[in-house]
């Protein structure tokens, strides 16, 4: 008998089960959800790993999950024929956390009391361990698909330390079971089962059998005309590969032949996702997922798209490129360039339909994304003219919230007015209660109020539009006209040179020069910054920074 190694989970982990088990998770239903992803996740590495290794042990018999259930014992089994695990890969996966940063960032949404909902356990890797939710104790047994490999049984009660044995196992592939606590004996009814696998892993792209009989309906939804989608699926297929709880905003179907031939699925989200929010930087690793003649070849493909437009989820299926690429060859494959550059057009130009066609959709958008948006004018000088028409900014004639493009703004600019002007800081208040304003305010000309803190470091590089210089209003060199409001005496030579000439006195170093205004209405004094001086709110923002 060979005998029953034990091991211990580290301590990190054992702080995430019990975080998982006892305080964040509100729908136990999703522990299926992600035994469902796994196995599909499982069988979708055999299949390309076959493609590209020889040694790979075959599967028995077809590449499918199946689901046994006992009503009366409350046993739940479910199997697959896919890649498998050796001995290390158990230790590796189901023994220790994955990503860095996990464990404080699920403390920190229970600190919020923030429910840990379905939408977050899979981004974060710690799927599997729902499965403690619902049960006291589980069994894997795994053999993997690479030659040499052995049966293993893995068991843990989730209370701090796990079992590893070896046994007899014949076919490649990994089998979980486990007795569901009586609280959850519903997991163990067929209708129960069949529901939340329709509602989580209707679009899992092997079959998912419960018995004999098979739950999802296996298509590949990409790779149907327009015409013959239906808004319904399309929604719950975002929904299924994005994770996220909400329909999407919008989508765009895509078919291209050509140079290069593909066909993709886009799909804009109403939020921006949680990362964003939590983990600045994490989009990175985000994409739609890349398909090659219908076999997932990566799940987040950071290439398809440049980095500004990565929060667009969706699939891409071509046929151009081989299936046994590595990761490096897709990467500076001139097929991937060229899917990229086509694809950012057809995006750009999805925009700019939303924004003519549905107004009020692109206005989500834009809120939400915006900002990401806009620092493609930094990275992507090929679209930046696209991109620049996208820009939407509240003004001093627009109502909070609403926006007003360039376009429209030169377009009801006055004849004499020769740049476009803005101001930038923190708030639409605090923008309007701004001295610097009062110029522009009484003579009805509009300035745009740039709150968002991506403005500062982008907006300034546009230079120009349609030929009108773009200019903070806290610039000195603004030309003003010199003319005084009506029954205003203007203040004598005699007076004004002394009068200046003591305030330099005054200030001394802190300041460039002190100058007659010609910009105030009401308020006596304003600071200005210098021709070539950074804008103040740009100024602080790098201050922040450096701290
Ligand atoms: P994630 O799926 O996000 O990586 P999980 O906690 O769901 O996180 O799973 C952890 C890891 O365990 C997986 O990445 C995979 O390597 C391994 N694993 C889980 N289930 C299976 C399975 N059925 N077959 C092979 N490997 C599996
Ligand atoms: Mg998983």
């Amino acid at each position: 008998n060979a005998p029953v190694q034990e091991f211990e989970y580290k301590a990190e982990m054992k702080q995430l089960l019990d975080l998982i088990v006892h305080s964040l998770y509100t729908h136990p239903e999703i522990f299926l959800r992600e035994l469902v992803s796994n196995a599909a996740d499982a069988l979708s590495k055999a299949r390309f790993s076959s493609l590209t290794d020889g040694g790979l042990m075959a599967a028995a018999g077809e590449d499918a999950i199946h689901i046994t259930l006992d009503k009366e014992k409350l046993l739940f089994v479910i199997e697959d024929s896919g890649i498998g695990m050796s001995e290390d890969e158990l230790i590796a996966n189901l023994g220790t956390v994955a990503k860095s940063g996990t464990l404080g960032f699920m403390q920190s949404l229970q600190e919020q009391k923030k429910e840990l909902d379905g939408n977050l356990i899979g981004q974060f890797g710690v799927g599997f361990y729902s499965v403690f939710m619902v049960t006291e104790n589980v069994t894997v047994e795994t053999r993997s698909a690479q030659e040499g490999s052995e049966g293993l049984r893995w068991q843990s009660s989730g209370q701090g330390t796990y079992t590893i044995e070896k046994i007899e196992k014949n076919e490649r592939g990994t089998r979980i079971s486990f007795t569901l606590k009586e609280e959850y004996k519903e997991f163990a009814e067929e209708y129960r089962v069949e529901q939340v696998i329709k509602k989580y892993s209707n679009f899992v792209d092997f079959p998912i059998y419960l018995g004999e009989k098979q739950l999802n309906s296996v298509t590949a939804l990409w790779q149907r005309p327009k015409s013959e989608l239906q808004e319904g699926d399309v929604h719950e297929f975002y929904k299924f590969i994005s994770n996220d709880f909400e329909d999407p905003l919008d989508y765009l179907s895509v078919s291209v032949e050509g140079a290069v031939s593909f066909k993709a699925l886009l799909f804009l989200p109403q939020n921006a996702p949680m990362e964003l929010l939590y983990r600045q930087g994490e989009l990175e690793n985000k994409g739609p997922q890349l398909y090659v003649k219908k076999v997932m070849i990566q799940n987040e493909c950071r290439d398809l798209l440049p980095e500004y437009l990565r929060f667009i989820a969706g699939v891409v299926d071509t046929e151009d490129l081989s299936l046994n690429v590595s990761r490096e060859v897709v990467q500076s494959s001139p097929v991937m360039a060229k899917i990229r550059q086509i694809l950012t057009t057809k995006i750009l130009g999805w925009f700019e339909e939303l924004a003519v066609e549905q107004p009020e959709k692109f206005k989500t958008f834009y809120k939400a994304f915006g900002p990401i948006v806009k620092i493609g004018l930094n990275t992507d000088f090929t679209n930046r003219d696209k991109l620049i028409e996208l820009l939407r900014f509240e003004s001093t004639k627009t109502g909070e919230g609403e926006f007003v493009t360039l376009k429209e703004y030169v377009a009801r600019m006055g004849g004499e007015q020769k740049e476009i002007y803005y101001h930038s800081g923190a708030g639409r208040a605090q923008l309007l209660a701004n001295p610097n304003l009062e110029y522009f305010q009484s003579r009805g000309i509009e300035v745009l109020l740039l709150s968002d803190p991506v403005d500062v470091f982008v907006i300034p590089s546009i230079h120009e539009y349609d030929s009108k210089p773009l200019k903070s209003i806290e610039k000195a060199d603004i030309d003003f006209s010199k003319e005084t409001t009506e029954g205003e005496e203007p203040v004598a030579e005699n007076l004004l040179v002394p009068l200046l000439a003591k305030f330099r006195e005054a200030l001394g170093e802190d300041i460039a020069d002190v100058v007659e205004s010609h910009r105030l209405v009401s308020s006596p004094v304003t600071i200005v910054g210098g021709k070539d001086a950074m804008d103040s709110q740009m100024e602080r923002m790098m201050k922040m920074m450096q701290q």
